[in-house]
């Protein structure tokens, strides 16, 4: 029995391995949002130096890989041993092992979230492409979240491909057909995008950035133009809910802006796994009075 035919006749064995992927895939995550928002803004600084023909700037190679993960206190390079997902930081309580300083609760969080939504997607789609398909925008959706939260950016680098993917994966309609999901992309596109120039032609502000658009004709693409009302409705009231307790309990600013991408991320992982169940429930109650 090849090791395909092993996960496609044990399920336990398919969702074991998708939990450990998650974990080490949630690991590779925490790089990337800790470095791509860097990275971007060094390409920026050396283009606008590059059109003001301003000396180029020279900094060392800094991209996904290089150079080594190092303690952001000592600069102790962080080991193979001390970068095995949740193990290590409980093994290490949490602690730096060069200089005893706090390691961001964050780390591990990521990694179990990772881990934990990786099986269920195992769970709930069994061994197949929309199996694979999940993993792949579970992990694009957390990266997007995270980095969303502490920059108010959603790369293009993540959105981009992540809508080309969509549409490969429903090529042979592992989550709607190739018709549904075109127009989710183009639609999701422009249901953002009016809502942002009314807005703004209302109020002269900007109420969301162009990567929301992006995203959510992402999430089109992958779950086809059927699911973008129930992923807006998802997203608005998670995003009202949480930006008015943060204005009227913390007294968050009302003119700071709250990044829309968490929650239009979160809406697209609950439409992912129940939208169909969802809308067919609505649309049973619409019939049935
Ligand atoms: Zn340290």
């Amino acid at each position: 029995m090849s090791f395909l035919e092993l996960l496609q006749t044990f399920p336990a064995a398919f969702i074991g391995v998708c939990v450990i992927l998650g974990l080490m895939v949630g690991s590779f995550l925490n790089v990337v949002i800790h470095r791509m928002p860097k990275m971007l803004e060094l390409g920026w600084r050396q283009q606008c130096a590059e059109l003001l023909s301003q000396e180029p700037v020279v900094v060392p190679t800094y991209n996904l890989v290089i150079p080594r993960s190092t303690c952001p206190h000592c600069n102790h390079i962080i080991s193979a041993r001390e970068n095995i997902p949740i193990v290590s930081y409980l093994l290490l309580r949490g602690k730096c092992k060069g200089c005893g300083a706090a390691i961001s609760l964050r780390y591990p969080i990521i990694e179990a979230t990772s881990a934990l939504l990786c099986g269920f997607a195992a769970w709930h789609f069994g061994f197949g492409w929309a199996a694979a398909g999940a993993l792949l925008l579970i992990w694009a959706l957390l990266a997007l979240t995270a980095i969303d939260f502490d920059t108010q950016l959603l790369p293009d680098d993540i959105t981009l491909p992540l809508l080309w993917a969509g549409l490969l994966f429903n090529l042979n309609g592992a989550f709607t057909n190739l018709y549904s999901a075109v127009l989710g992309a183009v639609f999701g596109y422009l249901a953002l995008w009016s809502v942002y120039w009314m807005f703004k032609l209302v109020t002269g502000k900007e109420g969301m950035g162009y990567g929301d658009f992006k995203l959510l004709a992402a999430l089109g693409a992958w779950l086809g133009w059927q699911m973008l009302p129930l992923i807006i409705l998802l997203s608005s009231l998670v995003g009202a809910a949480i930006g008015i307790t943060l204005i009227v309990a913390v007294k968050h600013g009302r003119n700071i802006p709250i990044p829309f991408g968490p929650y239009l991320a979160g809406g697209g992982l609950i439409a992912l796994f129940w939208g169909q169940s969802l809308t067919q429930n609505y649309l049973r109650l619409l019939s049935a009075s």
